[in-house]
């Protein structure tokens, strides 16, 4: 069956900049101001379309950290939070990181059947009640728009928090999704379902929603430390690397560094070791005098 993504975003051909201003609802009682990221005039957008860019965005995104300079960075890539000329303060940034991370862990300790990585969003108290120790400012992991209402106090025994933690990354997710238009439609002679998330902010959910329900699998890249998915006929080398641009700029840097250790007096074999590979292929590194 096919499901697909349709989110186009629109994003400002000419920027965006952040600008202090005061603090809203959902500001941190800490901080003294909050920051508005503005786009910059003129207001002329171009689109892109994010999810069918990264594949693993959600992951990427909850791995990231939420400085003016990192969301601006994203914000001129793949657009904004909500509609694209409203702007979107600093906090409501870090509390959508904070929730997708958080929920993106859950998921990933329910998978390795974690329960001590569980215990810092769930406890069970001793009359057997289970808690959201883990809270951003005071409220718990929730999916932007919709607070998820459903209090964890049924009983619980041991082992069972995964069911808990499993339970509350499905219904946070639906309380997104159960919001949206779906549409049948048929596309290349087949039909499928396509979701049409209206903003940035529920797109992302149905990625992570997608990627559960085909157990996608995910790397590291070596090069960048980009996270990416591993698609199903992936050899051996490709999985290291998010793109052929990483796999050659990271060649480059193993080429340097044996250059680097032959002038420094180190023999072939010591050098193929290192790199764990054979001496022809060093023999072929150290001589290559082209690039
Ligand atoms: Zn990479």
């Amino acid at each position: 069956m096919a499901l697909r993504i349709e989110f186009t975003a629109n994003v400002n051909k000419a920027g965006y900049e952040w600008r202090e201003g005061p603090p809203r609802d959902g500001t941190p009682k800490s901080w003294k101001s909050d920051f508005y990221l503005y786009a910059r005039e003129p207001l002329e957008t171009e689109e892109r379309r994010p999810f069918a860019d990264d594949p693993a965005l959600f992951r990427n995104m909850a791995a990231m950290q939420c400085t003016k300079d990192r969301i601006a960075g994203f914000v001129g890539e793949h657009g904004n939070l909500h509609a694209q000329i409203q702007p979107v303060s600093l906090s409501d940034w870090d509390e959508f990181l904070w929730s997708l991370r958080s929920l993106v862990t859950i998921w990933d300790c329910v998978h390795e059947r974690d329960t001590t990585g569980l215990a810092n969003y769930f406890t069970v108290t001793p009359d057997g009640r289970v808690q959201n120790p883990d809270t951003y400012d005071g409220h718990p992991v929730r999916a932007e728009y919709a607070w998820s209402n459903w209090k964890l106090d049924r009983n619980v025994v041991d082992g069972e928090l995964i069911t808990v933690a499993h339970d509350y990354v499905l219904r946070a997710i639906n309380s997104v999704l159960m919001l949206q238009p779906l549409s049948l439609e048929e596309s290349h002679a087949a039909y499928g379902f396509y979701m049409y998330p209206p903003h940035l902010s529920e797109a992302v959910w149905y990625q992570f929603a997608l990627a559960i329900i085909e157990g996608a699998e995910y790397h590291r890249c070596f090069s960048c430390d980009k996270v990416f998915e591993r698609g199903p006929n992936a050899n051996r080398k490709s999985r290291l690397y998010c793109s052929d641009s990483c796999r050659v700029k990271a060649h480059r840097v193993r080429v340097n560094q044996a250059r680097e250790m032959r002038k420094n007096g180190k023999s072939l074999r010591q050098i193929a070791a290192e790199f764990q590979t054979d001496m022809q292929t060093v023999k072929r590194w150290v001589n290559d005098k082209g690039k």
